[in-house]
């Protein structure tokens, strides 16, 4: 930790943050929440309309049974209770992104009331979030501002698209529950995974298809009252809504101590800076006039229709973490940084299933390790093809060091992991004869190194395997090298 790292930890011993979250999920159905308009991300602007998105007059919106059965599926996903009947709010407000000038939401009797989620701590546990409400609302148009885009040169317009208004949302609130900044990077990444797992929303941040919003609070330690609270709007990426979470708590923390009030406000975090800026105060803040929405009947939800839904559902994240646990013989860690995302935890068991070998912990260690380094660096393999150099690994037929090179030509040339060994003579070498030639070479070459190992440092025996290794170009097989280093050594 750094020294001011190290300072903000101390100081925040003496109070304690309190966050509650809010995200909103569009929804991956074809069409909007209450027009037939097609869903299409980056489409020509404004070709996605129509008069009931455009709220012409007389048009009456049909809500969207698909967007319904989705908020259903998440409300369960959450442990939410399913209302048996819902209805519709008008949100009201004006401003050039609601052609209507509200927004139809829902208010008193949203589709998902009271549930929770448990969360995995990173050390084996779980901490649970509750969920206030999961409710059901449509988006608003694009506002695109002059200079965000190439083609507009006039600095004195914003320009509207509303292929966007009306995209189904899923709103998410959850309790205030959460007690640090990497619990609300915990939460957001289960719940990310639990509804990519679903398929009802494809969570892509940078598109603007998962978007929350943290409320922050601090109060001091022991304090059973709610300190106030401020906003922390719509950030693009889970490590920075950590940090801006960590930036805002110390603005709180400042003031408190300095015998000032927090404000209720809405912040903006700017990653590239670290600072963090009042957009507005809440004086400013808007009443919605919320009141129900007389074009829309209520929606109502049985229990047959529940549990049709309910069979829809696939294996959800924390049940997937249980079985890998239990099939693969996997650490609860391994579990859990297997699950970070379902394409990853898909991989592995695609590469689980191709591989020979029954070693499933090794096969977790190479998708964990260098898979996920490679995909850093925009590279990937197909999971039959770490399988196969898995394979190889587990046969001792390569060793580690060999393999990892391979892994990259396997990403960067398509090339066949076990021809290539054959081709280039990569083989692991375990011949002690081979070895023992190579070894004698390099304490001969280190009698400084040889010297202090007699006189009680143990560890140059990785010294040593580290040079043999160099010598041999990572072909070398690490256990039969150690062992026969040991034992020339005691022979000097
Ligand atoms: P508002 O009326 O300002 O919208 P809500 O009570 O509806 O506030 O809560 C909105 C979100 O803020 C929820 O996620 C809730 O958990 C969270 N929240 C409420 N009070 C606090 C607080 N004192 N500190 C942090 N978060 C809070
Ligand atoms: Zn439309
Ligand atoms: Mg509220």
């Amino acid at each position: 930790m750094s020294m001011q790292a190290e300072a903000t930890a101390t100081r925040m011993d003496a109070w304690e943050p309190v966050i509650g979250l809010e995200i909103h999920l569009q929804l991956s159905t074809n069409t909007k929440m209450f027009c037939r308009c097609r869903l299409e991300f980056g489409a020509a602007p404004n070709t996605h309309v129509c008069p009931v998105c455009l709220a012409h007059p007389g048009v009456l919106p049909v809500p969207n049974r698909r967007a319904v059965d989705f908020a259903i599926m998440i409300g369960l996903a959450l442990n939410c209770e399913i209302a048996d009947r819902t209805t519709f709010s008008r949100k009201n407000y004006f401003y050039a992104d609601s052609p209507k000038a509200y927004q139809i939401s829902q208010y008193e009797d949203p589709i998902c009331g009271p549930g929770y989620l448990d969360v995995p701590d990173g050390e084996g546990g779980t901490f649970r979030v509750g969920i206030t409400r999961a409710h059901m609302e449509e988006d608003a148009a694009k506002l695109v501002h002059a200079g965000s885009s190439g083609r507009i040169a006039d600095s004195s317009h914003s320009f509207v698209d509303f292929n966007r208004v009306g995209t189904p949302l899923v709103e998410v609130v959850t309790d205030p529950d959460i007690r640090t900044p990497d619990q609300a990077k915990r939460f957001l990444t289960l719940l990310k995974t639990t509804i990519e797992t679903l398929g009802v929303s494809d969570c892509n941040m940078e598109e603007g298809s998962l978007r929350c919003d943290a409320n922050i609070s601090v109060r001091p330690r022991g304090e059973t009252e709610f300190g106030t609270k401020t906003e922390l709007k719509n950030m693009n990426s889970f490590r920075f809504i950590e940090r801006g979470i960590h930036a805002e708590l110390a603005r709180q923390v400042d003031l408190l101590e300095r015998g000032e009030s927090i404000e209720q406000a809405t912040m903006h975090y700017d990653p590239t800076t670290g600072a963090i800026r009042q957009l507005r105060s809440k004086e400013a803040a808007h009443d919605y006039r919320y009141f129900p929405e007389p074009d829309l009947v209520p929606v109502e939800v049985d229990a047959a229709h529940i549990e049709r839904v309910r069979g829809d559902m696939t294996e959800l994240p924390m049940a997937r973490m249980s079985r890998f646990q239990e099939q693969y013989g996997l650490s609860s860690y391994d579990a859990e940084v297997l699950n970070i995302d379902k394409a990853t935890a898909d991989f592995y068991e695609a590469a689980v299933s191709a591989a020979s070998t029954a070693d499933a912990k090794l096969v977790a260690n190479w998708t964990m390790g260098e898979l996920l380094a490679l995909q850093k660096d925009d590279k990937d393999v197909e999971p039959a093809q770490l399988a196969a150099l898995v394979d190889l690994v587990a046969a001792k037929t390569i060793s580690g060091a060999v393999a990892k090179e391979l892994l990259v030509r396997i990403a960067d040339e398509g090339i066949d992991p076990a021809a290539t060994v054959e081709a280039e003579g990569l083989g692991q070498v375990s011949d002690t004869g081979a070895l023992r030639e190579v070894i004698v070479g390099i304490l001969d070459a280190n009698p400084k190194q040889v010297e202090q190992f007699k006189g009680g440092k143990d560890s140059l025996v990785g010294f040593f395997v580290g040079q043999v290794m160099k010598a041999m170009q990572g072909k070398a097989d690490p256990g039969a090298t150690k062992d026969l280093i040991v034992e020339l050594l005691a022979e000097r």
